[in-house]
């Protein structure tokens, strides 16, 4: 799809959902379905709305939303080379945890607009989006056994069973309060640019080695961190 298609495509997807019957609709003041550039190499997913982005209708334009902005600058990127999403897409009562059946109410709108977008690279902000990605929702846990812990995996490239690739990160808010995350967050986000130029060169997670299916992806998910 040129890049074009890929915005109608969206905008066709995002007014479909909006007129959905989700569970958090009736008590947010509008949806926060994502913005950006459709055909961008990242997009990266948050949580869910709060105040501001439940007002505006945009993601992340809060203080983590500040705090963003700052951080794909320091890699030389804009909100607008990147698309920016979440996991739920209508702001949770006072910005409470989304619950398990939220999450699977709001999820596929989330992967129908990644099938449209086809990202090279998608990083999660937070636990709720590494769980979708890498693990199991219901549980965090990762699909296996060991807990899913964002402490042990940030800033590691993993691949997923559906063959995506995925770099874990702490939420930009939890920075907001715990100062000691800022460095973390930043120095994630300073090796974006290196893990895209190896998923561009077919080396990363084992893409060399194999024609990189959906077997070996899942069997050697585990494994795959590698160490930039
Ligand atoms: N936190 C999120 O997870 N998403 C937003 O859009 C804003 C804050």
């Amino acid at each position: 799809m040129t890049t074009e298609e890929k915005q109608k495509a969206l905008e066709r997807l995002n007014t479909e959902w909006g007129e959905k019957d989700l569970p958090l609709k009736a008590v947010a003041t509008q949806a926060v379905p994502g913005e950006g550039n459709p055909d961008t190499d990242i997009v990266f997913v948050g949580e869910g709305p709060g105040k501001a982005e439940d007002e505006q209708g945009r993601p992340f334009v809060g203080a983590a939303g500040k705090f963003l902005s700052e951080l794909l600058a320091s890699i030389g990127l804009s909100r607008e080379d990147v698309y920016i999403a979440n996991m739920i897409k209508h702001r949770p009562p006072n910005n409470r945890d989304p619950l398990p059946d939220e999450l699977a109410a709001y999820s596929p709108w989330l992967d129908e607009q990644i099938a449209i977008i086809q990202p090279k690279l998608i990083v999660t902000l937070g636990r709720y989006s590494m769980a979708h990605f890498l693990g199991d929702p219901t549980s965090l846990k990762l699909r296996g056994a060991s807990a899913l812990s964002i402490s042990k995996i940030h800033g590691q490239p993993k691949r997923n069973k559906k063959g995506q690739v995925i770099m874990p990160m702490f939420h930009p808010a939890a920075a907001l309060y715990r100062g000691d995350l800022r460095p973390v967050l930043m120095a994630d986000f300073a090796k974006l640019p290196k893990v895209l130029k190896l998923i561009e060169g077919g080396k990363l997670l084992g893409q060399e080695a194999t024609t990189s299916g959906p077997a070996f992806a899942e069997a050697s998910a585990d494994k795959q961190a590698i160490l930039l």
